[in-house]
């Protein structure tokens, strides 16, 4: 079967084409500057990269392209061929603990939602009808990146703010990422050939999220009710003093969009830094002596290493700790300071297994209390593998 992996933005549309069950990558791109001029699409077939400049005026017009290119390339003969579509969604709220076929009542949900993913769901929708326009026979999928946390329990999802908030507007915490995180426990219990494991799921990129996970399950994550909470993250600050938010918006006259561009866009390492959000560049900068990127990174490294201490206590001990993303996968001396300020959990880096980058490997010592991996994550095919299961 050929499943379609999408991920719609705002002003983007990422995809990639798989054969499943095979787990064959066949294409993959990206559709850039959707509605807002000088548009363009890059495609990765069989290694080898096209980019074109094209007029994308909406999403319509980025799948028409698609495709185009599909048949073209003679990765499909027909558009038939194409046995369904899953598509990313961010918010699924508390309505959505698994990947679900489209309706009519799935579409006005992802709507009805999108007051807590305002950027995110609205453009997943336009994504998901654009699809259903062009291919109306072929069913379509959508994997919520909330879905997997909604084991938590509400001890661990509540905020200790009055009760009637959470009634009245569904304030609590959701967690994100959880498609990735789903994938890496699938990947290391498979590896590891055992579903009972208390798992420290640390993905790490630009946006970053921790999740403890026993036995397949979620008990609790960093995010929140939104992407900003936890961690700190290439420009989101993660969990700050929240009357740090009042303050700043009446002394620099803010209003509430204001402050919110200001945590969302302009705070974590870059803020700190002040020289990027990217922490390839920020380790640059380190070694170069700039010392506000130095202090970048400890103080990112430091936000990890409270959660992964926190939710070791909470599963009573994990037995194994997974770096997953961009960070995570490929950043050497982020691992490296991670590992060297949980010492006292009996935590043991071995550098030389540690000097790895984007690829699965033990990275810990073989005394170290728990082993920890590199688990390449990858969403796409997870959405994929979902979509083949609910209509094969
Ligand atoms: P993601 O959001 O998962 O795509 O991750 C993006 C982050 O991964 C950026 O901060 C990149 O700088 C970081 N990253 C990617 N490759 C490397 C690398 N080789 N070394 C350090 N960081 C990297």
């Amino acid at each position: 079967m050929k499943i379609l992996s999408v991920n719609a933005g705002s002003s983007s549309l990422k995809f990639t084409l798989f054969e499943l069950p095979e787990k064959k990558e066949l294409i993959n791109g990206t559709f850039e500057k959707i509605g807002i001029g000088n548009s363009f699409y890059t495609l990765k077939i069989n290694g080898e990269k096209i980019r074109r400049e094209v007029d994308l005026t909406d999403h319509g017009v980025a799948v028409k392209y698609l495709m185009d290119e599909l048949i073209n390339n003679k990765i499909i003969s027909s558009l038939d061929e194409i046995d369904g579509i899953g598509h990313r969604v961010v918010q699924g709220g508390a309505l959505y603990n698994k990947t679900v076929l489209v309706d009519e009542k799935v579409i006005k949900d992802i709507e009805d939602l999108a007051d807590l993913a305002p950027l995110h769901n609205k453009a997943h929708v336009i994504g998901i009808k654009a699809f259903i326009e062009a291919l109306p026979n072929t069913p379509n999928t959508v994997v919520f990146d909330t879905a997997f946390h909604q084991t938590m329990e509400e001890d661990k999802f509540l905020y200790p703010i009055p009760y009637e908030l959470y009634e009245k507007y569904n304030i609590r915490k959701y967690g994100f990422h959880g498609t990735s995180h789903r994938f890496i426990t699938n990947s290391i219990s498979e590896y590891l050939n055992r579903m009972d494991l208390k798992i420290i799921s640390c993905h790490i990129g630009n946006g970053s999220s921790i999740t403890a996970i026993k036995n397949g399950k979620v008990i609790d994550t960093s995010m929140g009710l939104t992407p900003l909470a936890g961690v700190m993250m290439g420009t989101r600050c993660g969990d700050i003093d929240p009357s740090i938010i009042p303050f700043i918006m009446k002394k620099e006259n803010l209003n509430a969009d204001q402050i919110s561009d200001l945590l969302n866009k302009k705070s974590g390492l870059l803020g700190i830094s002040g020289v990027s959000s990217d922490s390839r560049d920020i380790e640059d900068g380190l070694n170069n002596g700039n010392k506000r990127c130095m202090l970048a990174q400890k103080m990112c490294v430091k936000t990890i290493v409270n959660y992964i201490a926190m939710y070791n206590n909470l599963l009573n001990g994990a037995d194994v700790i997974c770096f997953t993303a961009g960070i995570g996968e490929n950043s050497i001396l982020t691992r490296e300071m991670i590992a060297e300020s949980l010492s006292s959990l009996g935590i043991k880096i071995d550098k030389e297994r540690n000097n790895v980058r984007g690829k699965f490997a033990l990275i810990s010592s073989d005394d170290s209390k728990i082993p920890m991996y590199v688990v390449p994550t990858n969403e796409e095919l997870m959405i994929a593998i979902d979509t083949y299961n609910l209509i094969k």
